[in-house]
């Protein structure tokens, strides 16, 4: 270890909810955690969403971003320390784990939370990369408004392509969902509100099985999931929402991961196959995904690392409390 690298408790990869709520956890039990939040990626998830209205304490709803922040400053509160930059190296295997930075920080601790989320999952077609930023996006909050008066398709069935469809709306002449089944995935609220919305047309039984344009977007090919018969539709924009997967790709080789490339964990809770090592959020759910699991696993990685801590070092707290009793900061 070099002489600039003390040796930490505790460093948590990654800031989405399931980070932010390990490092208020991890920060009040005096843990002094430090988090890798990333550089264009910190917040997460919901730094793209617009309302959340499901999460709880908000009757009114809250603005993703605005959610995330009052995350952020909490954990800060209470000494967690934030670094704006990615995490480009692991090394969790032994007592000492080591975290690189792209800057090329270096972060070496007796525990590490994994909390990297989930990525967008792409639609695996041709002219989906060479088109990305010239009409194809993963972001209708990004850049919706670069589509002002103009049609767009949104891909998907879930929660994620009704919320983006609706969002568009206010920028778009027209927003053709296009779902490769006849029902929608999306929570029954949100899917009501968007096909009550006018200027949403629902494509069902169809997959955008080619995106064309050589500068810039300007249609799709569909394909009915059914009958197999094809059709094009004029476009200007594709907004792909067809889900997330998780973010292993600094992982692999290191820890577990389950036969759907979520990082395994120990039933009930947080701890990997590597001592020292937890893991939260969407890069364990393949089931719930929503802020507030994220958050709730977050906190159970937070008391599984404390957990740890206090076994190899008895000054740190044990975050178990006897039953009806009152937990207080270390
Ligand atoms: P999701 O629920 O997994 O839905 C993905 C959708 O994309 C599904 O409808 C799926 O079709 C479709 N799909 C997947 N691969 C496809 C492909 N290759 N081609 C065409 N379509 C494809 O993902 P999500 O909508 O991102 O939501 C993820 C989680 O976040 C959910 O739990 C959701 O409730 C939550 N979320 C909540 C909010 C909110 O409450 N404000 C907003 C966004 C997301 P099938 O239906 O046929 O499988």
């Amino acid at each position: 270890m070099s002489e600039n690298t003390p040796l930490r408790n505790l460093v948590i990869v990654g800031s989405g909810p399931a980070g932010y709520t390990a490092a208020i956890y991890a920060a009040r039990a005096g843990l002094e955690p430090v988090v890798v939040a990333g550089s264009v990626s910190a917040g997460g998830a919901l730094m793209n969403t617009t309302e959340v209205e499901n999460f709880p304490g908000f009757v009114d709803g809250i603005k993703g971003p605005e959610l995330m922040e009052a995350m952020r400053a909490q954990a800060e509160k209470f000494g967690a320390t934030i670094i704006w930059d990615d995490a480009t190296s692991l090394d969790l295997a032994g007592p000492v784990k080591t975290v690189v930075t792209g800057h090329g920080d270096t972060f070496q601790a007796r525990t590490v939370i994994l909390a990297t989320g989930s990525a967008y999952r792409e639609l695996g077609l041709e002219d989906e990369k060479r088109l990305s930023g010239r009409g194809v996006s993963w972001c209708a909050t990004c850049d919706g408004f670069f589509f002002r008066n103009r049609e767009v398709v949104v891909v998907g069935g879930g929660d994620s392509a009704v919320e983006e469809a609706t969002f568009l709306t206010r920028f778009a002449s027209k927003v053709t969902l296009v779902h490769r089944r006849d029902t929608l995935r999306a929570s029954k609220v949100m899917a009501d509100r968007a096909m009550a919305d006018p200027k949403i047309e629902l494509a069902w039984n169809s997959q955008v099985v080619a995106i064309h344009g050589s500068e810039k977007v300007t249609g799709v090919t569909l394909s009915d999931t059914e009958t197999g018969q094809t059709r094009e539709l004029a476009a200007d924009g594709v907004f792909v929402a067809i889900g997330h997967l998780p973010r292993t790709e600094l992982l692999i080789g290191q820890v577990d991961l389950d036969e759907f490339g979520y990082v395994a964990v120990e039933p009930q809770t947080t701890k990997t196959n590597l001592e020292g090592v937890f893991a939260c959020g969407d890069l364990v759910d393949r089931t719930y995904r929503q802020a507030i699991t994220a958050a709730g696993t977050g906190c159970s990685a937070a008391l599984d690392a404390q957990h740890y801590l206090s076994a190899l070092d008895p000054t740190v707290v044990d975050p178990e409390p006897p039953v009806g009793s009152l937990v207080l900061p270390a």
